[in-house]
């Protein structure tokens, strides 16, 4: 008893003043007021929503497991990142798997176990296509990463510059529309794309646009989607603006009415929109330096 009131004691005196650093500190009650405001702002604009949280952004299994037990899905950009979904218990069916390295292995089960899957390299519709030919009752259906120009329609927006984006099919130079004919010719449907892009600045025409654009693609090709995943790389501020309302709202003006909001789910992968401000790296200093 005695001993362990004293361990109790020595814990609380170092948990009070010195913390072992590093450390990341959470917190928990403003990071559930970020995905609230989220919450509300799909429930409003676009109730058939799914939100899934980008673990690349931060892969603590804390708060993986938080934003699981909060209903979000797990949008992951690799294999590692697709086994530590399935190891913190989601089910392959709440898994969005993005990225251009998929391996043929992961891709396989990934397809035979039903996760939302974007595509992002040529060898993957080539693998899918395969995979289609193997499972001819399976009606299988896959999204497409899509390589936009968002430089065009929101001038110093990139955070690549003026260099293209090395993800997604090109929509104007062939390239997505080769992967889209590849897909259907081999009974694989289109049932998504996927516009994830990085913005300089927290603008919210970032979003129409990328809305805009897919809405452009999807007329022009004359696609039925299950999903317009517009990706994460939103900014979540908790007073100035824009908030996830304004985002949100910019989105669904941005597809106009190519689609029905009613069949078409809008998916968001958000990261650093919900744990920037609520998640702290805590470090100590052990030197101080002077450099001039
Ligand atoms: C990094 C990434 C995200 C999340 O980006 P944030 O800026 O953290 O919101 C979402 N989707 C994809 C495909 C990503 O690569």
């Amino acid at each position: 008893m005695h001993t362990s009131k004293d361990a109790m004691t020595h814990t609380l005196e170092t948990s009070n003043s010195h913390p072992p650093t590093p450390a990341l500190v959470l917190d928990v009650p403003k990071l559930e007021g970020f995905v609230a405001r989220l919450q509300d702002a799909v429930d409003t604009h676009w109730p058939n929503a799914i939100l899934s949280y980008s673990f690349k952004t931060n892969p603590l299994p804390w708060l993986i497991g938080f934003m699981r037990d909060r209903g979000l899905w797990a949008e992951v950009v690799s294999d590692t990142e697709y086994q530590l979904a399935i190891a913190l218990g989601y089910t392959p069916e709440h898994i969005i798997y993005n990225g251009p390295i998929k391996s043929h292995q992961q891709l396989w089960s990934a397809l035979r176990e039903g996760s939302i899957i974007n595509l992002d390299a040529k060898r993957e519709v080539s693998w899918t296509a395969e995979f289609a030919t193997r499972m001819p009752d399976a009606s299988l259906a896959v999204g497409l990463r899509v390589n936009w120009d968002l430089e065009a329609y929101c001038p110093g927006q990139s955070t690549s510059g003026l260099e293209h984006s090395r993800f997604g099919f090109n929509a104007e130079n062939g390239e997505l529309d080769a992967a889209i004919q590849e897909l259907n010719a081999a009974g694989v449907r289109i049932a998504g794309l996927h516009m994830h892009r990085n913005s300089a600045t927290q603008s919210v025409d970032v979003y129409r646009a990328a809305a805009t654009v897919a809405a452009e693609i999807i007329t022009s090709r004359g696609l039925t989607l299950d999903y317009l995943d517009i990706g994460g790389g939103f900014y979540g501020s908790m007073d100035g603006a824009p908030t996830f309302h304004d985002y949100i709202a910019a989105i669904r003006k941005g597809v106009g009415n190519t689609l029905d909001i009613r069949n078409t789910t809008l998916i968001l992968e958000p990261g650093g929109s919900l744990v920037a401000v609520p998640v702290e790296m805590h470090a100590s200093v052990i030197d101080v330096k002077s450099v001039c």
